[in-house]
């Protein structure tokens, strides 16, 4: 996980050695740790903190004084609010149904781990940057006009309990009939992923799914199905490992039935709602939307996304960022090399593109060789490194176009703008701020190309 942690622990001790296991841990994991972590040390403090510096995750003690479930409820449901993972001493404070219940994104038994608290970390991130993708993309469909098809009547999910035969196996697919409207299979592991796949798998063996997930990501038939893995404590760290391979949850073996309900109806809606976005793009939708030559999105949707995100930053009080990018002396390309060598780069570049940014992120193309990127929750600081990134991707080899001589290499010049919410119609706010983009690509074009300028706002502008 990359970003900003805010621990909430009433034992100083506690919250000194959470931060350095967010932030140094050994996780099984790849990727970043937690780059800043705040510490709060009462429920005051834990408030003014989350007001003043918008983590992008909290650590929260089940003990914390003063914390009710009314309180945690509050917190995690506010409107922008980030995850929240409950931890649960050995003894007192909420129930792990309380907290999920009342919406922490998932809770954490003592001892805390490292390797399944950062796997945890990690996963909450990714659901928070794919709920807020769905969210977004969504969004933008409506504001183009394309109706949102209704949430369709829930019918019950297909749900596959895959455990070895046992009275176990048969208690647990009898529990989860009696807790959920859904339609609950038993299989043995040899058949987890025979046809029809389920829409969630409950697998028992946190090792065995670590083993099949990668066949289950990788299938077309199973991609998108819901993986929950169950784990006794002693296999935490399997299941840490499973997480990082993308199942979508991990519950201790043995919850109560009420818990694996509100998890897999937690599942479900978001695979439901992934699966209504996809629908939606499919249905020609995708033609007038994207760019034939390269799959990114086109200027149209560009420029409509952007406009929502602007109206959502002005909610959040989030900052956001707008970056322009445009290849150097692509004319030579086309010259040297041919038409079709052009259009292999073009391709390329956006392959690259789409390589280095978040999921929330927007990429898209809007002219013949320019760019856009659009990046949401971002300051000053991260639109740089963004653009910095891209820089050197694009600059970072030649292309390689078969059945054409020699390499081509291809650099990029871009154009930074950081945006503040600011109290205008969200369509104005974009286009001054795209011109403060475009201005600074020609200030990166001017200072001898494959650079990066940021665009300087005039004052009292956003
Ligand atoms: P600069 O560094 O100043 O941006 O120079 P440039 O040559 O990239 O800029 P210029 O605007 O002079 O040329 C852009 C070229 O991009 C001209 C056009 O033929 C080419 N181009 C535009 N769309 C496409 C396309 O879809 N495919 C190909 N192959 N070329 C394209
Ligand atoms: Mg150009
Ligand atoms: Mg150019």
């Amino acid at each position: 996980m990359t970003g900003r942690l805010l621990i909430a622990h009433g034992e100083a001790s506690r919250r000194i050695l959470l931060a350095a296991r967010a932030t140094a841990g050994s996780g099984s994991g790849s990727g970043p740790r937690a780059a800043q972590v705040a510490l709060a040390a009462t429920l005051p403090e834990l408030e003014t903190k989350l007001a003043a510096r918008c983590p992008d995750i909290v650590l929260l003690d089940a003990a914390l004084p003063g914390l009710t479930a009314t309180g945690l409820q509050r917190l995690a449901t506010a409107p922008g609010a980030p995850p929240v993972l409950v931890l649960l001493p050995a003894a007192g404070g909420l129930s792990r149904l309380e907290a999920l219940t009342a919406g922490a994104a998932d809770v954490l038994d003592a001892p805390y781990q490292t390797d399944l608290l950062l796997a945890l970390l990690r996963k909450i991130i990714r659901d928070r940057d794919s709920d807020r993708e769905v969210q977004q993309r969504r969004e933008t469909c409506r504001a183009l006009g394309f109706a949102d098809p209704a949430a369709p009547f829930a019918a019950p999910a297909r749900i596959r309990v895959v455990a070895q035969p046992g009275p176990a196996a048969e208690r647990l697919a009898a529990a989860l009939a009696r807790a959920t409207p859904h339609r609950i299979d038993l299989q043995h592991p040899a058949h987890a992923l025979d046809a029809p796949p389920p829409d969630v798998l409950v697998m028992t063996d946190p090792s065995e799914t670590r083993a099949r997930l990668p066949d289950i990501r990788s299938w077309d038939e199973t991609r998108h199905v819901g993986v929950l893995v169950c784990f006794a404590p002693h296999a935490a760290s399997e299941a840490a490992a499973a997480l990082d391979l993308g199942a979508d949850d991990a519950m201790t073996a043995g919850a109560e039935p009420a818990e694996i309900a509100l998890r897999l109806d937690r599942l479900v809606a978001r695979k439901r709602a992934a699966a209504r976005l996809r629908d939606i793009q499919s249905q020609g939708l995708e033609a007038a939307l994207t760019d034939p030559l390269t799959g990114l999105y086109n200027r149209r949707y560009a420029f409509v996304h952007t406009a929502r995100l602007a109206e959502e930053a002005q909610a959040s009080g989030r900052a956001w960022a707008l970056i322009v990018g445009d290849l150097d002396h692509f004319k030579r390309i086309n010259d040297r090399h041919g038409h079709a060598a052009g259009d292999a780069v073009l391709r390329t570049v956006a392959q690259r593109l789409r390589g280095c940014l978040r999921a929330q992120d927007l990429v898209a193309r809007i002219g013949g060789e320019e760019f856009l990127i659009a990046l949401p929750d971002t300051d000053r600081g991260g639109a740089i490194d963004a653009a910095e990134r891209i820089r050197s991707a694009i600059a970072r080899g030649p292309v390689t176009v078969p059945g054409r001589a020699g390499p081509i290499s291809v650099t990029m010049s871009l154009g930074v703008a950081v945006a503040r919410p600011a109290a205008e119609a969200p369509q104005d706010q974009v286009i001054r701020v795209m011109e403060r983009a475009d201005r600074a690509l020609y200030g990166s074009k001017e200072r001898g190309r494959n650079t990066v300028t940021v665009g300087r706002r005039r004052r009292s502008a956003a």
